[in-house]
């Protein structure tokens, strides 16, 4: 049948595609049928895939009813109600459609040229962006895909900026070259080491700073391990604060550690990837304290903002050394407005780049900013809820504070080794995420096993909060 040579007829992909939006709706409709995490055995899935590609083509019918017949026992639901773990990641209705016809366009927006459009919204979408959160008009910003990448780029400037001929000679072998060191809290996320391995720093070019009870970083700890270094013959470069970070979503104190890093001469980067879009909201501005005397920030609206993945943003107040580090025009690239326009292949590794910009500019126009602001907000404030439900029993223990929406605690009924409490919650996670409800995660603080609930999905309502508290108290109690 597929024996002439164009694409899928469009008689075809109008059927097709309005089959597919329909399931797409039924299975959003539908979605709480699922247990969130995927319950599947490792390589199930695979086996059900033949071994060898088809031959000829097959009726696409066939492949939209494989996704239920093949994939969709082995989905983890991230838009699933009861999807309560790591930091949520769901996606709206105006962002799906922002993607389908980003696929439509397929635009690649490696030059200006290569689609004006791209990469005149991205510019617009940042400026929005930047002013929905606060940050003055000093920053420049581009899309990446996430915030590893983000951050990856940030460290890649922050060592441009020394001038230490890094991008003509490399690093190794030369011994005209100091060690340097990066700073962050123990608690910053791993995004920050494999930027650093990425960039040929290493591990033991980071130096993570002790936290203090509410797992801050200590910024008096970081002055004093920069002197050290500074005694050892050792370079500080760069300082990465986290406002939000992952185990607990803890603050780190921004204004004090930019003040050292404006002492030292040191890049300051934030992560905000989880916690940044909150200075959206009038009364949580504190987090972005400070913020305008970083170096660079970035922020995930693919986690919080309920954008479909991936989009993460970078903002630095210093796009010319980010350009000064990546930019490299081979005669093939080069265009006649180069002087006149901004060539987004200059700004980091990648050449190609997906249309990101377009879910931003459905979703912030679709919800506008008031109705970003009121969904996190509902977060916050049940998450403030169930934090609250923790405190009041006896038997269940907080092991954080709260500032956004992400609650840690634990089971604790008492006359038990520390050790035995440990097995106690690893237990109870287990049951909690094999129940098929909701599923949760969890981290280590101070050697405690935590269980983790973070709230931020667009489907999120009280009476999934409630139903995920009442799921945990039976099952910790049924526990001995
Ligand atoms: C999630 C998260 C990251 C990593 O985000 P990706 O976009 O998945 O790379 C980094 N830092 C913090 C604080 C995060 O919460």
């Amino acid at each position: 049948m597929k024996n002439n040579l164009t694409d899928m007829p469009a008689e075809e992909f109008r059927k097709i595609g309005y089959e597919l939006v329909d399931w797409i709706i039924n299975y959003l409709n539908e979605i709480e049928k699922y247990p969130p995490l995927s319950q599947i055995k490792p390589g199930d899935i695979f086996s059900r895939i033949p071994k060898q590609p088809p031959q000829t083509g097959e009726e696409i019918e066939r492949v939209l009813a494989d996704v239920d017949k093949i994939l969709i026992d082995g989905i983890t639901h991230w838009n699933h109600p009861g999807f309560m773990a790591y930091f949520n990641s769901t996606s709206s209705m105006p962002g799906i459609l922002a993607e389908l016809l980003s696929a439509a366009f397929n635009a690649n927006g490696m030059l200006w040229k290569t689609s004006p459009a791209f990469t005149e919204l991205e510019k617009a979408m940042i400026n929005w962006f930047r002013q929905m959160v606060g940050l003055s008009e000093n920053y420049w910003g581009i899309i990446y895909d996430t915030a590893s990448t983000s951050s990856m780029h940030a460290i890649a400037s922050a060592r441009e900026q020394l001038n230490l001929e890094i991008r003509e000679k490399g690093m190794a072998g030369r011994n005209d070259l100091p060690k340097l060191r990066l700073y962050c809290s123990e608690q910053a996320h791993s995004s920050i080491d494999k930027g650093s391995l990425t960039l040929g720093l290493g591990l033991e070019g980071i130096k993570k700073i002790p936290v203090n009870e509410k797992f801050e970083m200590i910024p008096e700890k970081l002055e004093q391990a920069i002197k050290e270094d500074i005694a050892n013959g050792i370079k500080p470069f760069c300082v990465v604060a986290t406002v939000g970070t992952t185990s607990t979503t803890s603050v780190d104190p921004v204004k004090r550690i930019s003040e050292i890093c404006k002492s030292y001469n040191l890049w300051l980067h934030i992560d905000a990837a989880y916690a940044g879009v909150t200075a959206m909201i009038p009364e949580m501005k504190w987090i972005s304290d400070a913020w305008n005397d970083a170096d660079s920030i970035v922020i995930n609206p693919h986690k919080w903002m309920f954008t479909p993945m991936d989009l993460s943003i970078y903002f630095t107040r210093k796009p010319e050394i980010l350009k000064r580090a990546f930019s490299l025009v081979p005669e093939y690239l080069k265009t006649q407005v180069d002087d006149e326009v901004e060539n987004l292949m200059d700004y980091g590794i990648q050449l190609g780049r997906r249309f990101r910009s377009l879910k931003l500019w459905f979703i912030i126009r679709y919800f506008g900013i008031d109705g970003l602001v009121e969904r996190i907000r509902k977060h916050i404030q049940l998450a403030k809820e169930f934090a609250n439900w923790i405190d009041d029993e006896k038997d269940f223990e907080r092991l954080a504070p709260v500032p956004f929406s992400t609650v840690c605690f634990r089971y604790n009924p008492g006359n038990r080794t520390e050790h035995e409490i440990n097995k106690l919650n690893e237990s109870l996670l287990e049951k909690i995420n094999a129940s098929g409800k909701i599923f949760l995660s969890h981290t280590k603080l101070n050697g405690k096993f935590t269980i983790r609930l973070t709230i931020g999905s667009i489907r999120h309502e009280r009476r999934h909060i409630d139903g995920a508290w009442q799921l945990i108290k039976t099952i910790a109690r049924s526990l001995n």
